[in-house]
């Protein structure tokens, strides 16, 4: 008998998600006008430290309306790494701004942080920060240049849930910050995003955007041009009931790595995420592995005979540079990150959401072990 596939992530949904669901549907309050909408922003900013927070209906979205309200000049430019999800710079492009990119770490396989500066000129606007994988980007540096060349922050902490950098949550460092409540997330809301920040003009704008620039006053005469980027109060409803549950997600996310970690430390050819540093603990967004280089296969050659024995997977992030849509708009011409381009092929993910069981753990990790160990 073929043992039961073991999915890349489950969601946990043990708290009181049924409840407020329940709250919802009887009252009949389902839309984005329902009160667990402002109850969930309220909430959750307050965990990361700011002081407003806007709910949409993913994090893509939440980008696209960070920059939005930034406006920056047309055709400024925004360092980013080339390392992340696409969502980075297709909110940077649609908001007609151009994408600078830089290389990743090669230990947090993060943005380096060192590559930033040669990067600026006179048209750079902007840096947008971007937490990969439950490791924090190494913040003070970035902040130091912003205020150098006086340059706006955008903070991508979709991956970053109940994370800290240096004792302050992520989340609370850029001029704009956003998050993603996608279910792989350390709390979801089926689809979900939130734009949080400090500054009370940026978040009426963010409002203001995200509700297609309605007026109070005038309600369908238009003075800009919004998107429909609203949440349900049933999404909110699962989300104030995650937030309960956030110290306890962050944790099992800790166990899960330090289980996995403790499975491979001493495997040779395999680079395992970053423990800690003086500045965060890994909060394991993801357990990705990278197989080194004196190992003879790449992550797509290995992810498929996972495959074959029930061991879901999944591919790192693929870098912007080598995408295939920028390659037709004639971005990033002639350059290479050649770090970000050796994790992408040789870094994958395991089986690391909040919903699997040690028992499942174990079988991932021995699986893992033998189907590295037969290929070698
Ligand atoms: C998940 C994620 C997003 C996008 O969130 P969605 O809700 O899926 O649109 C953006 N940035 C990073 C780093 C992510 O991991």
């Amino acid at each position: 008998m073929l043992p039961k596939f073991i999915p890349v992530n489950e969601p946990l949904l043990d708290s009181n998600e049924k409840k407020y669901l329940n709250e919802c549907i009887d009252s009949g309050w389902i839309s984005s006008e329902g009160s667990f909408v402002k109850k969930f922003e309220e909430s959750f900013a307050k965990i990361v430290n700011r002081k407003f927070g806007i709910a949409v209906c993913n994090g893509t979205a939440a980008l696209d309306l960070a920059l939005k309200v930034l406006n920056l000049p047309v055709a400024s430019e925004v360092i980013m790494p080339t390392f992340t999800i696409i969502s980075c710079a297709a909110a940077i492009i649609r908001n007609n701004l151009k994408p600078v990119l830089v290389d990743s770490d090669p230990i947090t396989w993060n943005m380096d942080v060192n590559s930033i500066e040669k990067k600026i000129t006179e048209k750079t606007k902007a840096i947008m920060i971007v937490h990969i994988y439950g490791f924090p980007v190494d913040v003070d540096p970035i902040l130091k240049l912003a205020k150098k060349y006086n340059l706006k922050v955008i903070e991508d902490a979709a991956e970053m849930h109940g994370q800290f950098y240096k004792g302050k949550p992520c989340g609370s460092f850029g001029d704009i910050s956003i998050f993603s409540f996608y279910p792989n997330k350390h709390i979801t809301t089926g689809e979900g995003g939130m734009v949080v920040t400090d500054d009370e003009k940026l978040a009426k704008k963010c409002e203001y955007f995200r509700n297609l620039c309605f007026k109070k006053e005038k309600r369908f005469i238009h003075d800009d041009l919004g998107f429909n980027y609203r949440i349900t109060n049933l999404q909110a409803a699962v989300g104030l009931a995650q937030l309960e549950k956030l110290n306890e997600h962050v944790n099992k996310k800790r166990e899960i790595g330090k289980f996995y970690t403790k499975s491979f430390k001493d495997i040779d050819f395999l680079q395992l995420p970053l423990e800690e540093t003086e500045y965060a603990n890994n909060i394991y967004w993801v357990y990705g592995i990278v197989l080194k280089k004196n190992y003879p296969h790449d992550a797509e050659f290995i992810m498929k005979e996972l495959s074959k024995v029930g061991i879901g997977t999944r591919p790192f992030f693929w870098p912007m540079h080598e995408q295939p849509i920028f390659k037709k708009m004639d971005l990033f011409k002639n350059e290479n990150y050649p770090i970000s381009e050796n994790i992408a092929r040789r870094g994958f993910y395991i089986p690391s959401g909040l919903g699997i069981s040690l028992e499942q753990m174990k079988i991932v990790a021995k699986k893992v072990k033998e189907v590295l160990y037969a290929s070698f």
